[in-house]
């Protein structure tokens, strides 16, 4: 429609950083840009999700460029699609024969275990009718982990900053495959309380590609500098109003 068109504007979206990606007008662009399979795009569609919010428009290419970023948008704005299409996107295909499973290679931090069982619902829609092994993290999935076997079949881990911590002092995660990072809600992720456990996280992911992204609805100056830290040439995507 000819709304969609217009829609990077209506948003007042702006972004810095080099080579910034053009942004989607429709989520069907993804098939031709991207390569994204249709059954993914066919649930998208099924979620209801007609056309792509603001930080969707441009969060979506950045992470399927596998560059690093950092999306400030409003609470509601849609940011949790706008990591978990890219990262099922870049995952590809689900591997299921026993020689090629590596373990997780998608990680998705979450300051409460309350966030992280919604972000596991939108995922889970997502996913729907394809072999992904999604996991979040808490007691009784962490004790399923400590089958080998059964923590090299994981493609995502959803979880909070203290449950994966302590999964990783009981050896019964390993983030060494991870090659997708989403800090969601960064702005509490990066403050003192969590700072530590975020290192360690950090730290932990060892992979030499590792993509990193912060998706905050405010990330004040002093925490986009630790951001900016550990982010590799960070696109930054700032959706707000034209004042703000
Ligand atoms: P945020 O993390 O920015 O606060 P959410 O990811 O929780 O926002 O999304 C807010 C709501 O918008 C959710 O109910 C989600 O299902 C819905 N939503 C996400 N993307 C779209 C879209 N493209 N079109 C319509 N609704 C959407
Ligand atoms: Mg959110």
């Amino acid at each position: 429609s000819e709304d969609v068109h217009t829609m990077p504007t209506a948003h007042r979206i702006r972004c810095t950083g080099d080579d910034v990606p053009t942004p989607i007008a429709a989520f069907d662009e993804l098939s031709s840009r991207y390569s994204i399979p249709s059954e993914l795009l066919h649930n998208v569609t099924e979620a209801g999700y007609s056309e792509p919010t603001g930080v969707q428009t441009q969060g979506i290419p950045v992470l399927l460029e596998k560059r690093d970023l950092a999306a400030i948008a409003p609470t509601g704005s849609g940011k949790t699609l706008a990591y978990l299409l890219p990262i099922f996107g870049l995952l590809g295909a689900p591997v299921r024969s026993a020689t090629n499973q590596v373990g997780a290679r998608a990680l998705i931090v979450s300051p409460t275990r309350e966030l992280a069982q919604q972000i596991h619902n939108e995922a889970l829609k997502l996913a729907k009718g394809r072999k992904w092994k999604i996991v979040v993290l808490n007691k009784a999935t962490a004790n399923a982990l400590r089958d080998k076997a059964a923590r090299k079949k994981v493609d995502l881990i959803i979880t909070t900053p203290l449950s994966l911590v302590s999964a990783l002092e009981d050896g019964i995660v390993d983030l060494d495959h991870i090659r997708h990072l989403i800090l969601d809600e960064a702005d509490r992720l990066l403050e003192e309380g969590f700072l530590k456990q975020i290192e360690e996280i950090l730290a932990a992911c060892s992979h030499p590609d590792l993509q990193k992204a912060v998706f905050s609805a405010t990330l004040p100056a002093a925490v986009e500098a630790i951001a900016n830290t550990f982010l590799r040439q960070p696109i930054r995507v700032i959706v707000g109003l034209k004042d703000s």
